[in-house]
């Protein structure tokens, strides 16, 4: 089905809550890499006006105080999910979001099989059944409107998610597909914008990479993997490729890092 090519809503970065996951072994390798790049000086300005908000919530740890700040978190009309090793070109991602309503059940990503995932259901002590599904990729990334988000509260907010992905025993990215296409009956949009290690990334075109919203760098069948993208910096000085794409794009065509 074509969509609609008129926006359905205005939206600003700072209506998208962006989460990057990561852990403390690649906060030097990959997270400095994103501080350097596309989180930017405006990203952080961001950031910084979702902590103003915060700080209305006690300080103190109790269950009330713990509320108030998942109920900031759904003041963003948006959730996104990427890894520390994930490119993430703010424009075409505010753009891609802005023809769809935040208020309607949307999670939109790229499934990395081609077929629904067969896995085992269980629950009660003995009880199993079959479950088929789609779900959007981790290492590419994906979105969650907060009208879906709201509805998922129940199997994966606080403690719940946990719960949730022991049912199935697969991991993180899986279980978001399970509670949205399994258990609320939502199906997954497929965008061709988002993108992981997990395919050829010679594969985007030079001039379509700055409308990609996310982009990626690894390994593929053991050779590097990486966006075709000529800079100012090598291959050596630059292995992922990322910090080039940011200067060329930033410095000469004033294409990215620009809200
Ligand atoms: N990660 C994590 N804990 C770990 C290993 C990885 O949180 O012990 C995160 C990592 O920061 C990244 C994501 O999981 O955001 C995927 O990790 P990685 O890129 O190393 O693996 P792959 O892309 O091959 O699945
Ligand atoms: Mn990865």
């Amino acid at each position: 089905k074509a969509r609609d090519p008129t926006p359905v809503e205005e939206l600003s970065p700072a209506d998208v809550f962006i989460a990057v996951k990561t852990t403390k072994k690649y906060h030097h390798t990959r997270l400095d890499l994103l501080l350097d790049t596309w989180i930017s000086t405006n990203m952080l300005q961001v950031i910084r006006k979702t902590h103003m908000i915060n700080t209305n919530c006690s300080a103190a740890h109790s269950r009330q105080a713990l509320s108030c700040k998942m109920a900031v978190e759904y003041l963003h009309q948006w959730f996104c999910h990427v890894d520390d090793d994930n490119y993430v070109n703010i424009r075409p991602l505010v753009k891609l979001l802005s023809h769809y309503s935040h208020a309607h059940d949307v999670y939109i990503g790229r499934p990395s099989l081609d077929r629904p995932l067969e896995a085992t259901e269980r629950f009660g002590d003995s009880h199993t059944r079959p479950v088929r599904f789609w779900f959007a990729t981790g290492g590419a990334g994906f979105c969650v409107s907060r009208g879906l988000a709201l509805k998922m509260s129940p199997w994966a907010s606080g403690g719940n998610f946990m719960t949730t992905a022991d049912r199935i025993r697969l991991p993180d990215d899986c279980t978001v597909g399970y509670i949205i296409e399994t258990l609320l009956g939502v199906g997954l949009i497929r965008s061709p914008l988002f993108h992981s290690h997990l395919e050829n990334l010679q594969l985007v075109s030079p001039t379509q990479i700055h409308h990609q919203v996310t982009l990626s760098y690894g390994t593929f069948d053991s050779k590097r993997n990486i966006i075709n993208v000529r800079g100012a910096l090598s291959l050596d000085e630059d292995p992922t490729s990322l910090h080039c794409l940011s200067e060329c794009l930033c410095a000469k065509l004033s294409l990215l890092c620009v809200f």
